[in-house]
């Protein structure tokens, strides 16, 4: 069932949005060569509990810590370690959620490390406009397959494939809501769009074919063919004057 949420709602929506992406920002700068993924997790906890919030991935569905770090073929879920250290040229894909009075925000990035290939640069500009090419399709009257539609035309149009297993969602008092917001689809078709909703949209877009694999430890999601993969997720509101992105630093 899809929660409409009302204007005092979307308020609350927008300052755990806030916290979410500020944590990511925090995340952001402190990704460089010979840092480990835990010490960024370790950034992204204490950022969200000195704002009186909680990370909303710890602990959910039994994930053992604040960020989804997933770095060069991992495409998400990847569990943050001290053994992991980053290195110049890897791509990194943060994914943060904050949890703050009863709402939830959910927001992910792919930063450089160092100095990044050419490839690795286009894939992950790639990644970010089909997310802004699905946002723009986030309008009231539209349907979710407007949305699916929108990101993966722009993703296959560079020859990158767009994830099929996994998709972006409803969020509000849960994390994951209804509908399913998927980074393929069919114009016209799918759930329809009303202002209240709000969803993740979420691309995660691979350099090689779609396909993925869970490892051992049931959470990383690599890609089958071992090429790179980015995310770039928001948390945002549709509304009678069109998307308003909740996961804002200001
Ligand atoms: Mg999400």
């Amino acid at each position: 069932m899809v929660i409409l949420k009302t204007a005092r709602e979307l308020a609350a929506m927008r300052e755990a949005g806030r916290i979410s992406q500020r944590a990511l920002r925090e995340a952001g700068k402190a990704v460089e060569p010979g840092v480990s993924t835990a010490e960024i997790d370790s950034i992204v906890r204490s950022y969200i509990e000195k704002q009186g919030a909680t990370p909303s991935f710890l602990g959910y569905g039994g994930f053992p810590a604040s960020a989804c770090i997933s770095v060069n073929n991992v495409v998400i879920h990847g569990i943050p370690s001290k053994q992991q250290i980053l290195k110049n040229g890897d791509i990194v894909s943060i994914d943060v959620g904050a949890h703050l009075a009863g709402y939830h925000g959910d927001n992910a990035w792919t930063f450089a490390c160092g100095d990044v290939s050419r490839e690795a640069k286009a894939l992950m500009d790639a990644t970010r406009e089909a997310l802004f090419e699905g946002i723009a399709q986030a309008l009231a009257g539209n349907r979710i397959g407007d949305i699916g539609h929108a990101v993966q035309q722009y993703v296959e149009a560079r020859s990158y494939s767009v994830v099929r297993d996994y998709v972006g969602h409803g969020v509000g008092a849960k994390l994951h809501e209804d509908p399913s917001v998927p980074n393929y689809g069919t114009p016209g078709r799918g759930v329809r769009l009303m202002p209240g909703m709000t969803i993740a949209i979420e691309p995660m877009v691979n350099q090689g074919r779609h396909h993925v694999r869970v490892l051992d430890d049931k959470w990383t999601t690599v890609t089958a063919d071992g090429l790179l993969s980015a995310h770039f997720e928001h948390t945002i509101a549709i509304t009678s004057h069109g998307p308003v992105i909740l996961t804002s630093p200001d």
